[in-house]
């Protein structure tokens, strides 16, 4: 995947959150594997659902 010049982005451009829908400026927002930019709060859950993910995943010596 290569970006496009022809299509600057700007931090302060304002995107929608593709998991809530929240408006979020590119600064405040991160882009996700398939494409599209979710806002700091979903990230932080994202985080959390992949670590209980692999949590649940691993198998706990005890
Ligand atoms: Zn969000």
């Amino acid at each position: 995947m290569s970006l496009t010049l022809d299509l600057p982005l700007y931090r302060t451009d304002v995107t929608a959150c593709s998991r809530c829908a929240k408006a979020v400026t590119f600064e405040h927002s991160w882009k996700t594997l398939d494409g599209g930019r979710i806002c700091a709060g979903c990230v932080g859950e994202q985080v959390e659902a992949y670590r209980l993910t692999t949590v649940a995943d691993r198998e706990i010596p005890f």
